[in-house]
C-alpha cells in the first residue's frame, strides 16, 4: 500500500465575520486545510461560531480590529510561532458615501486609509517570520479593479479608490522586498461581489468569487510575485 501524507496548510484570512472573507474561510475548510481567521467581535460573528462548533481544531478566530494600533502585535502574539502557508489580507472597508470631489473629507479619509492601506503592511511586518517558516510563502492582498489607474474610466470614489491604489503600491515593493525571501506577493481584484460592500446589483456571488480567488492562489507562485490579477485568473493593469 503507498501512503501519501498530505500535509495541511495553515492559512489565515481577515475580516472573516462576512462576505468574502467568511466564504474563503468556509471554502478552505471545506477542502479540509487548516485556517486561522480573524473578526472584530468573535461573539457577534454568528456564523463564524458555527463554523466552529463544525470543525473544531480547524478553525482558530482572532479579535482584531484594524483600527487598533496594537492589532499587528495583538495578532503576532496571537500566532506565536505558528508556521502560515497563505495569508490572505481581505478586510476592507468602502467608507463614508461622500466621495465625490465637492464632499471629501480627511476625516473619512484617513480612516479607510488605516483599515485598507496601512492595517495590512503592518500586520504583515508582525507576521513575517510566520510566513518565512512555510514552504509555500504566499501572501495575497484583495485589491480592487476600482484601484487602477488605468481601468478609472467614471472619475469619484476618491477614498476607496486611492487606498486601493495605493495598496497596490504596496503590494508592489512588498514582491521585490520579499522575493529574497522566496515569498510571493500578489494583487487580487475579487470581482464586483454580491457582499454588504458590493451591494445586491453586483454580478457575481459570493462563491463564484471565492471559487475563482481560490484558484487563482492555487495556480500562482513567486513567478507571478507583483502581479495584480483577477478572480478570473487574467492579468489587470495597475
Ligand atoms: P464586506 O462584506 O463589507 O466585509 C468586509 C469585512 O471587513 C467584514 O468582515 C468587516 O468586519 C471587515 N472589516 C471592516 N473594517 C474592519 C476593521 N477596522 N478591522 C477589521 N476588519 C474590518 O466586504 P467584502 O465585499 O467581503 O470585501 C472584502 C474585500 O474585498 C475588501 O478588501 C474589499 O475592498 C474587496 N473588494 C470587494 C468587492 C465587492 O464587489 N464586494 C470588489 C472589489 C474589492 P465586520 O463584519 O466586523 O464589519
Amino acid at each position: 500500500i503507498c501512503r501519501r501524507t498530505v500535509m495541511m496548510k495553515k492559512i489565515l484570512v481577515t475580516g472573516a465575520n462576512r462576505g468574502l472573507g467568511l466564504g474563503l474561510v468556509k471554502k478552505f475548510l471545506k477542502n479540509n486545510e487548516k485556517v486561522i481567521c480573524t473578526t472584530r467581535n468573535i461573539s457577534k460573528s454568528k456564523e463564524l461560531i458555527l463554523c466552529k462548533e463544525k470543525y473544531n481544531d480547524n478553525l482558530e478566530i482572532c479579535e482584531l480590529d484594524l483600527l487598533d494600533k496594537d492589532s499587528p502585535n495583538i495578532l503576532s502574539n496571537f500566532l506565536g510561532d505558528e508556521t502560515i502557508d497563505l495569508f490572505i489580507n481581505n478586510a476592507g472597508v468602502i467608507g463614508h458615501s461622500a466621495q465625490h470631489f465637492k464632499s471629501v473629507s480627511s476625516n473619512h479619509w484617513l480612516e479607510v486609509l488605516k483599515v485598507n492601506l496601512i492595517a495590512p503592511l503592518l500586520i504583515t511586518q508582525s507576521i513575517i517570520k510566520n510566513i518565512e517558516k512555510s514552504s509555500e510563502r504566499k501572501i495575497y492582498f484583495i485589491s480592487s479593479k476600482v484601484g487602477s489607474i488605468e481601468d478609472n474610466k467614471s472619475g469619484g470614489m476618491y477614498i476607496y479608490r486611492s487606498s486601493k491604489t495605493a495598496l497596490n503600491q504596496v503590494v508592489k515593493s512588498l514582491s521585490i522586498d520579499l522575493k529574497p525571501l522566496g515569498i510571493s506577493v500578489i494583487s487580487l481584484h475579487p470581482g464586483w461581489v454580491r457582499t454588504e460592500m458590493g451591494g445586491p446589483n453586483a454580478l457575481i456571488s459570493v462563491e463564484e468569487s471565492v471559487n475563482g480567488m481560490v484558484d487563482v492562489i492555487s495556480n500562482t507562485s513567486i513567478i507571478n510575485s507583483g502581479q495584480f490579477i483577477n478572480y478570473d485568473g487574467t492579468r489587470l493593469p495597475w
